[in-house]
């Protein structure tokens, strides 16, 4: 068998959608566990709706998730001599034709067969003409089959049978010269060789003129896998209404690409009740016959939670390149705070995005402006006096700066002042980040290091004597 070709294709009028991301994803999936190869390919002959800034957003999302394709980008505005030429040859073929009938005419007969009942078509007045008429405007259409059906095998939705008889005869070649999209889409599959077309399912509809196309073109059909669409929590198709849908808003709050991907393939596809796939085992596992009919309905809670785990369980070397432009979004620098690692080992196990980790971060690069004052009343004042006193004693002699090791002190004080742990850990933690949401005692005070947090006990102890 010939070697498996696969292409995403998106058009460049927006960002990478999460939904444009799953096929991406699929389509890379399926080339990478057949050994195949996968086309990036720009969709962009739509002039005025494509940008420039939405082809670099599709590129930098792509590369985000690691989708990294074989061959491309491929930009159809640059195969406009191709499909020119394939246009001609049709024509030529007398497979295609020439059409001079005026928008206007056609907007008459489309509104009487809709208050007539029927199904809008075009008539075929321009189909057997003889020869050129003038220099009069004109499209080029396609000589559409008239009798008979057109069917697929679609590898997620089995077959799909069209009668032909509700097919127009495609326009090919608008009056400007310029080729439409289901023409481009069938010369550059045709022309990149790719042999299965994995698309979302509001393409369906297209597919029976494509192959038709296909055919008249003499090329071999390529499969086809329609890949259902992914809804918003009320049924209806996933947009902006619904929350973020581009790929970058998702790092930009602090998804990793791991838990993105892990996600979006589990939107439609499943391998028994497995949840957690790396990029190995997607690839090991992934099969385009087991992505489901049914559209999947987005789930952010999931997403969180995948997110939670993927944050969970790297490692924190990774998780620091991954943090420092959340933290620098907020105006914080690294350079001589506490070590970022140790930093995020504190809050790893509990935070769900980046987003919230660099938020609970700050307060070790920057001391608490201001106290959690209800959490301080709890105490009264010569309780706090005195704690952070037995701490700051306790932490200036001390050698250590290992979390077990100043738990451990930690309990000494309290077993030396006959506190319980609650009374000392609470006002401490205030002390330093200025509410009681932190980590561990022993872990906030290693990372801060004993001289940080001997100053902010200090600083404390000055606030609760005034
Ligand atoms: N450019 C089309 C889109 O963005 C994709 C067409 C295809 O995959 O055949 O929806």
């Amino acid at each position: 068998m010939s070697q498996l070709r696969v292409r995403f294709a998106p058009s460049p009028t927006g960002y990478l959608h999460v939904g444009g991301a799953r096929t991406a994803l699929f389509n890379w999936l399926l080339a990478r566990k057949e050994g195949g190869i996968f086309i990036l390919r720009i969709e962009d002959t739509d002039l005025e709706r494509s940008t420039k800034e939405s082809v670099d957003a599709i590129l930098e999302g792509m590369s985000w998730l690691g989708l990294e394709w074989d061959e491309g980008p491929f930009y159809q505005t640059e195969s406009f001599p191709l499909y020119k030429q394939q246009v001609q040859r049709l024509l030529d073929e007398g497979k295609a034709y020439k059409c001079y009938c005026r928008a206007e005419e056609l907007e008459e007969k489309r509104n009487l067969a809709m208050q007539e009942g029927r199904k809008p078509k075009y008539d075929g007045t321009c189909r057997e003409l003889q020869g050129d008429a003038g220099d009069r405007p004109y499209v080029v259409r396609f000589r559409a089959p008239q009798g008979g059906v057109t069917s697929f095998d679609d590898l997620i939705k089995g077959t799909i049978t069209f009668p032909n008889e509700e097919l127009d005869d495609l326009i090919i070649q608008r009056t400007d010269g310029s080729p439409t999209y289901n023409f481009c889409v069938v010369i550059d599959d045709a022309t990149m060789a790719i042999t299965t077309v994995i698309r979302g399912d509001d393409h369906v509809n297209n597919t029976p003129r494509q192959i038709q196309l296909y055919e008249a073109l003499g090329y071999p059909v390529p499969r086809f896998a329609h890949v259902p669409m992914i809804l918003g929590s009320d049924k209806a198709r996933l947009s902006k209404r619904h929350g973020a849908t581009s790929v970058i808003a998702y790092r930009d709050m602090g998804f990793l690409p791991e838990a993105l991907l892990n996600y979006l393939v589990r939107l439609g596809w499943s391998n028994g009740d497995d949840e957690i796939f790396s990029r190995e085992e997607m690839v090991e596992k992934f099969a385009i016959t087991s992505v489901g009919r049914s559209a999947s309905v987005f789930n952010t809670e999931k997403l969180l939670w995948l997110n939670a785990h993927y944050i969970k369980n790297s490692s924190p070397a990774r998780l620091a390149e991954l943090l420092l432009p959340h933290l620098s979004r907020r105006g914080v620098t690294t350079d001589g705070g506490p070590d970022l690692e140790k930093v995020i080992v504190t809050l790893q196990e509990r935070a769900q995005t980046l987003e919230e980790m660099a938020e609970r971060a700050l307060f070790f690069y920057q001391a608490p402006a201001s106290y959690d004052e209800a959490a301080l009343a709890k105490f009264d004042k010569g309780h706090l006096q005195a704690v952070f006193g037995a701490v700051d004693e306790k932490l200036a002699a001390a050698g250590v700066v290992e979390p077990a090791a100043i738990d451990a002190l930690f309990k000494e004080i309290c077993a030396d002042n006959g506190w319980k742990m609650g009374q000392v850990g609470q006002p401490v933690r205030i002390a330093l980040s200025g509410g009681t949401q932190a980590p561990g005692i022993g872990e906030i005070v290693a990372a801060l290091g004993i001289a940080e947090t001997r100053l902010r006990l200090q600083k404390a102890r000055e606030y609760v004597t005034l």
